[in-house]
């Protein structure tokens, strides 16, 4: 009887912990933060809405870096995720062609 309680606090504290955390997704973006972005920017900000090296949200950390190496706009939540997408952006490819 006792193990059934235990096992029924674990599970209820599990369930707690689990509401806390969630994946990010396109619903949170910062719509203020991605309005200062050129138009043209703006919609392919919120198409792409996470960062393809950190899978943050593109507005987690201010405006989104965009970078153009590979021939196609990218954007990144932060410069340290497009210089190191810049480094090797093969690394990153399979992200992109989604
Ligand atoms: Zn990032």
């Amino acid at each position: 009887m006792n193990l059934i309680r235990f096992s029924a606090l674990v599970c209820l504290l599990a369930g707690v912990i689990g509401c806390g955390k969630s994946e990010p997704s396109p619903v949170d973006l910062n719509t203020e933060i991605l309005n200062q972005l050129p138009e043209g920017d703006r919609e392919i900000a919120i198409n792409q809405w996470s960062c393809v090296v950190c899978k943050e949200l593109l507005s987690k950390e201010g405006a989104p870096q965009k970078s153009e190496k590979t021939g196609t706009p990218v954007f990144f939540c932060t410069d340290e995720c497009m210089a190191e997408f810049e480094m090797n952006p093969r690394k990153f490819q399979s992200s992109l062609s989604q």
